[in-house]
């Protein structure tokens, strides 16, 4: 079976290994941000509709659990809102009564979070990312472009009212375009709302592939590290993959990673380049020096050598 709406799934540092289900067809969404990795948004709404319905989906997870192993995470992200579909209550509810074990995560643009009906929706996931990336108004409609309607302020309260509500995990994205949201200004009222957020993560993310115009560029690592100290917080997390400018210790970190990677589940050399954002060659050279020191084995499987940590 060829699946239309589910993906991956794919091996992740924080989530284990998650699969993606993508509740809208392309490209429907509440905003076009200007840094879209999607592309161009064809059909700016926020009219909440059955873009997919709940039966294709549940078809092919149920197909999916059927024929592999459960995933540490479902995620829901994909080429648009996923809050915009009428059914992710139902789907997420569908999930947690067939397969309890395991986590559900939503990542939103934040623009429906003002409704109860939303909120009370996501309730049932395990983790939930929100994404806000301004907080004055003309940089947000500069950067996310949204279908008219949406105020940035609403969309501030939304997140505080689920805030206050959620018993999950919440981790605000930010996404850091230089010369748009990083003045000292715009980060000193992002850090006021992220305050009464009160979220357990930050994560600040930038462009990694083109988005939808050209004149943007993405974030340097230095320029994440001054945006990190600006906002001056212990929850701040850099997580976009970028190259960093100073290099000491990345070998070593890199191992770090790999490793924590592999205990959580096996990986191929593959999934850990893509994961870790790694140089194919050094990725080799490095697994190849923990497996000589011992402290990762290869075995062959059916989609490739998967390494695993010994214990
Ligand atoms: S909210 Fe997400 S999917 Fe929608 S336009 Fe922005 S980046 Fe793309």
């Amino acid at each position: 079976m060829s699946y239309q709406h589910i993906f991956g799934p794919v091996p992740s540092r924080r989530l284990g290994i998650s699969l993606g289900v993508d509740l809208v067809t392309h490209k429907i969404c509440s905003l076009d941000c200007v840094y879209c990795e999607c592309g161009k948004t064809t059909n700016l709404t926020l009219q909440r509709r059955a873009y997919v319905s709940f039966e294709a989906v549940k078809k092919e997870l149920d197909h999916y659990w059927k024929h592999n192993e459960d995933p540490d995470y479902i995620t829901f992200s994909g080429s648009g809102e996923p809050t915009l579909n009428q059914d992710l209550g139902r789907v997420i509810a569908y999930i947690k009564t067939q397969r309890p074990g395991i986590r559900v995560a939503v990542l939103t643009n934040s623009t429906l979070l003002n409704d109860p009906l939303i909120r009370q929706e996501l309730a049932l996931a395990d983790l939930v990312v929100p994404s806000l990336d301004a907080v004055s108004k003309a940089i947000f409609i500069k950067l996310n472009r949204p279908c008219k309607d949406i105020l940035v302020g609403d969309i501030i309260q939304g997140i505080q009212t689920f805030a206050r509500q959620f018993t999950g995990k919440i981790w605000l994205e930010i996404f850091i375009l230089p010369g748009i949201n990083d003045t000292q200004e715009e980060l000193g009222a992002l850090k006021e709302v992220i305050s009464s957020i009160d979220p357990e993560m930050v994560q600040l993310n930038t462009l990694d592939r083109p988005g939808t115009v050209s004149d943007i560029r993405p974030a340097t690592m230095d320029e994440l590290e001054r945006v990190k100290e600006i906002l001056n917080m212990d929850i701040i997390q850099i997580i976009a993959r970028v190259t960093a400018t100073k290099n000491t210790g990345r070998n070593r970190d890199m191992a770090s990673a790999v490793l924590e990677t592999i205990h959580r589940r096996p990986c191929t050399r593959d999934d850990l380049v893509a994961v870790l954002n790694a140089d194919p060659a050094q990725m080799d050279t490095l697994l190849a020096a923990l497996e000589t020191q011992g402290r990762v084995e290869a075995r062959q499987q059916a989609r490739g050598v998967f390494y695993r940590t010994i214990k």
